[in-house]
């Protein structure tokens, strides 16, 4: 963070500032906005949250989601406080791609930019960059953030539990990117309020009769293992989403249940959308899923998590991933 004098210097006036993450924002991507959100506007600047697409339903109870800007429903007014900042953060997203039709609106604009970001490789599109690929969120950097700038005493109940959401669900409640670095950033998260118990509750006893529904239909009709290659497979059709009305974020998740295998180090979940064929890959252990997803999907990531996407056909994607497991063998059976 050798850039935080430059940054507090700017933050000492008020600024008209914008707030951007990635299309389909996830806990991360929300909780680390609505973070900085409250931070700065409690610091006496203008800010405005803008996220590419929707969020998904089980963020809606958080407070201040509902004044997000969402750009592919609101363009003519995300244009005009793209235009009009002094500052754009870009949090949780390493290239401007991850953004769009956003991105493109951004590259632009000549006001400051920074970047908050824990993905590999982040691409050169911001003036100030504070990235940390070893971090388990951007909402943990986002308290390393405001506790650099001296503004700890800053972090109300509001902002602690929007750190805390980010937090809890890029880590799946602590079962990844741990370090005892965020078990103390946690600890003093609870102490300022946070009740750890309710927000688990909010966020992952919030589903629909649907989503079990949908789940067993993906372990018991749409789940492949490919015990050759240590490697687990789930797709998704176009006629699944309409049998089970998936609608964003109501496949959350699905992709962890193939890690609970044993034998499973590497999962692959495929589903058509109605313009691409998504790929979500995790793994465990030191396979990186990241060189997949950069290198045969367009894509990226983190280590052991990761995603991309493909303009072929779902069964060609599928093939393609199968097709690639070979090259892989070696290091998926150690
Ligand atoms: P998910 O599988 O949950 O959608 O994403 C897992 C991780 O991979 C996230 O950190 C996400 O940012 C990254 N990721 C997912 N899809 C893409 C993609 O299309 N491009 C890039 N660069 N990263 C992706
Ligand atoms: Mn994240």
């Amino acid at each position: 963070m050798e850039y935080l004098h430059e940054i507090k210097a700017i933050l000492a006036t008020p600024k008209d500032i914008v707030i951007t993450t990635h299309r389909n924002p996830d806990g991360d991507a929300i909780g680390s906005s609505l973070a900085l959100y409250y931070y700065l506007n409690r610091m006496g600047h203008t800010v405005r949250v803008i996220s590419p697409s929707e969020y998904p339903e089980f963020l809606e109870w958080m407070p201040g989601v509902k004044d997000i800007i969402i750009f592919d429903t609101d363009m003519e007014l995300s244009k005009k406080y793209v235009e009009q900042a002094d500052i754009i953060f870009f949090l949780d997203f390493n290239a401007l791609d991850r953004i769009d039709k956003l991105g493109e609106l951004i590259a632009p604009v000549s006001c400051t930019k920074i970047m908050i970001d824990h993905h590999l490789y982040p691409e050169p599109c911001a003036e100030y960059l504070i990235s940390d690929t070893m971090a388990s969120s951007t909402s943990e950097l986002i308290f390393d953030f405001i506790d650099r700038l001296g503004d700890k005493q800053k972090i109300d109940s509001i902002i602690a539990e929007s750190i805390f959401t980010g937090i809890l669900t890029d880590t799946g409640s602590f079962k990844y990117s741990t370090s005892p670095k965020l078990f103390r950033i946690v600890a003093e998260l609870i102490e300022m309020g946070v009740d750890d118990y309710k927000l688990q509750d909010l966020i992952f006893n919030s589903l629909h009769e649907k989503h079990l529904q949908l789940l067993g239909h993906c372990l018991n009709r749409r789940m492949e293992i490919l015990e050759e290659y240590n490697t687990g497979i789930i797709w998704l059709s176009k006629e699944d989403y309409a049998r089970f009305d998936i609608q964003r974020g109501d496949t959350e998740g699905i992709v962890n249940y193939l890690l609970m295998l044993k034998n499973v180090k590497l999962a692959a979940f495929i589903t058509e959308q109605p313009t691409i064929v998504k790929i979500s890959l995790r793994s465990k252990g030191d396979f990186s899923v990241q060189e997949i997803a950069r290198k045969h999907f367009k894509g990226g990531g983190h280590k052991n998590a990761a995603g991309g996407y493909s303009f072929q056909s779902l069964k060609a994607v599928v093939r393609k991933f199968k097709e690639l497991l070979p090259e892989y063998k070696d290091k998926l059976l150690n």
